[in-house]
């Protein structure tokens, strides 16, 4: 079975992710049939329960006040449309639900408890949560957890050398040590990041070394590709071609082999033959509802559709990080391989 790993180099990565196209999406594929039942997809829903108005200049985020997207700012919403809408997504298929609020960082305030609450309703409900709410320190780290929290998204966005291009009003060291601060309270880490910035291949790689050399790995790896918005700095990046993404999820497959990989941001413009490479590529999970925090998303019904065209099924809640289920489908193909040799010698 394919090992753990925190000392990936830079160049171990590289050559994976420059192998022959094929040779790649195969060794990918191979190592995902190894750790994962193929067939099963985790379907998150995300819910934008703060949306714009937020004083950080990410600058691929139509939520940054500073650009001047259109996009309407609304405060915190209320618990119990957060609730309505929680229970709408799992009534679809969701396993997951995200909730997304653009703010720099949490604060020990009234909307904190809301959130808080909004975690308690909505693990009750039997699906995990997840929040990404910005910075984070310890104690509230500890508080979500108490509250049912199941993950944290906290993305690193890109490589390190690059990332004080697109952000200035924070640190990478910030974005770690949130992280950290998430896997001390022993919340699920989700982190990842987007492709499509400007950034070169060597950066798209730093970013991965980062993610893969956290111990541990985190359990929920986003590949994202920039929907350029009008309005942010970025809105004239042009669209990542699909053998870019494609290789970005298989490398990730290859050196995060117990990590949930996402095919995130981005979605909404790929065809279905498109996303079905992804999927043999490693990814088995998305986000599925018309939109993406502020940016269109495919529908649960078209994913639905597309599911039923690929023979996908969506993962049960919980199920994602019980790897130990899918060991008998490892052992029984470890067997077949020895049975294999003995014929042969
Ligand atoms: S990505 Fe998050 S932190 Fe950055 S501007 Fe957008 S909402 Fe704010």
């Amino acid at each position: 079975m394919s090992s753990l790993r925190h000392n990936w180099k830079t160049e171990e990565i590289q050559a994976i992710h420059d192998k022959p196209l094929l040779d790649l999406i195969f060794e990918a594929a191979s190592i995902h049939r190894e750790n994962f039942d193929p067939q099963k997809v985790q379907v998150s829903s995300l819910i934008s329960i703060k949306t714009g108005g937020c004083p950080e200049d990410c600058s691929y985020c139509p939520q940054a006040a500073r650009y001047n997207t259109g996009l309407e700012a609304q405060g915190l919403m209320k618990t119990d449309a957060v609730l309505e809408m929680a229970k709408r997504a799992k009534n679809q298929g969701a396993s997951r639900v995200c909730l997304g609020a653009a703010w720099r960082e949490v604060k020990d305030n009234n909307q904190f408890d809301q959130v808080l609450d909004m975690v308690k309703g909505i693990t009750n409900m039997g699906v995990e949560v997840c929040c990404t709410l910005g910075m984070l320190n310890e104690n509230q780290a500890d508080k979500l957890k108490k509250a049912g929290l199941y993950a944290y998204n906290h993305n690193i966005d890109t490589g390190q050398d690059y990332y004080k291009s697109i952000i200035s009003t924070r640190t990478y060291d910030d974005r770690l040590n949130t992280l950290k601060n998430v896997q001390k309270a022993k919340i699920s880490v989700c982190s990842g990041g987007i492709i499509g910035m400007g950034e070169t291949k060597k950066d798209r790689i730093g970013m991965l070394t980062t993610l893969s050399n956290l111990t541990p790995h985190p359990d929920s790896v986003p590949i994202n590709t920039l929907v350029a918005v009008k309005g942010t700095p970025l809105e004239k990046q042009k669209e990542v071609p699909i053998w870019d993404l494609i290789r970005m999820i298989a490398t990730a497959r290859i050196i995060m082999p117990h990590s949930v990989v996402r095919l995130s941001a981005g979605r909404n413009s790929r065809r279905a033959q498109d996303q079905a490479l992804c999927f043999l590529a490693g990814a088995n999970s998305i986000f599925s509802g018309e939109k993406l925090l502020t940016t269109p998303n495919p529908e649960f019904n078209e994913d639905k559709e597309l599911f039923s065209l690929l023979g996908l099924k969506e993962t049960p809640a919980f199920e994602s990080s019980q790897r130990e289920k899918k060991q008998p489908a490892f052992e029984s193909s470890q067997r077949e391989k020895s049975q294999a040799a003995s014929l042969t010698q």
